[in-house]
């Protein structure tokens, strides 16, 4: 029997990287993401199945992961990824903006965990692995609200590390400095020509892959270039 992952914000970057790779590994992959004809797209060369939703709407979760249980009939493995940049000035945000960068990157989360964890269960117990940030671990002056957002989930990780433990389900967290998608690609420019060195997508999805094994739940894998992942560390 197949192993069976379920991928959010699946059509891009980081998302698609650890697609591919779980794919290559046999693993059956269930893609999510608003962008419906990319992820269509890796659906069709991955041999997976996918649909087009906006993660931040509980409804989209809920979805994916009926397609997971009907397509395959079962789920061990959940990357919640999706997620947006911020820019958001928080001494004159535009609300609505704030709200949508809310949304998709807690509630998003939050929404995949609670419709995910019932399948998992009936499948026997499995792993997710959200992706942080370094901003979810230190506070990135150029984008305040997206460092809420991931400080949020990790404090979600580490707080049902141990109960979903108790379930036989691990949670954890890859923490990645800049990587070259999509996501940087205003900032590509100014990165290359400091000289500073920027993770792949390719990079982050092996992070992922190990996190998903990983025998300490709660672990937050901090993701830099040229290094090996390491856990991060907290006093407490
Ligand atoms: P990306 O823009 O290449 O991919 C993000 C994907 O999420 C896109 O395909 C997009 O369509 C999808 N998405 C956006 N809103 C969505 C929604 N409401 N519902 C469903 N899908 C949605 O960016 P990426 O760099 O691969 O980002 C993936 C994750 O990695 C994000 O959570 C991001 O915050 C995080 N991250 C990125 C970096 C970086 O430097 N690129 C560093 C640390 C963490």
């Amino acid at each position: 029997m197949s192993t069976v992952a379920l991928i959010t914000g699946a059509a891009s970057g980081i998302g698609a990287a650890t697609a591919r790779r779980l794919s290559a590994g046999g693993v059956r992959c269930v893609l999510v993401d608003l962008d419906g004809a990319g992820v269509e797209r890796l659906a069709k060369e991955l041999d997976g199945t996918w649909l087009a939703a906006d993660v931040s709407r509980e409804e989209a979760s809920l979805e994916a992961v009926a397609l997971a249980e009907q397509r395959f009939g079962r789920l061990d493995l959940v990357h919640l990824n999706a997620g947006i940049s911020g820019r958001v000035d928080v001494t004159a945000f535009d609300v609505e903006r704030y709200r949508q960068v809310m949304g998709v990157n807690v509630d998003g989360v939050v929404f995949g965990v609670r419709a995910a964890v019932p399948l998992l269960l009936r499948s026997g117990g499995g792993a997710i692995v959200v992706t942080s940030s370094l901003a979810g671990l230190v506070g990135y002056v150029g984008d305040p609200i997206y460092t809420m957002t991931k400080h949020a989930v990790v404090g979600l990780v580490r707080a049902l590390a141990e109960p979903l433990a108790a379930q036989n389900i691990r949670i954890s967290a890859v923490c990645p400095g800049f990587t070259d998608t999509p996501l940087v690609a205003e900032a590509r420019e100014m990165f290359v020509n400091a000289g500073f060195p920027l993770l792949t997508a390719e990079n982050v999805a092996a992070a992922v892959e190990s996190a998903f094994y990983t025998d300490v739940p709660g672990t937050l894998l901090i993701v830099q270039p040229g290094r090996q992942p390491v856990p991060y560390r907290y006093a407490g």
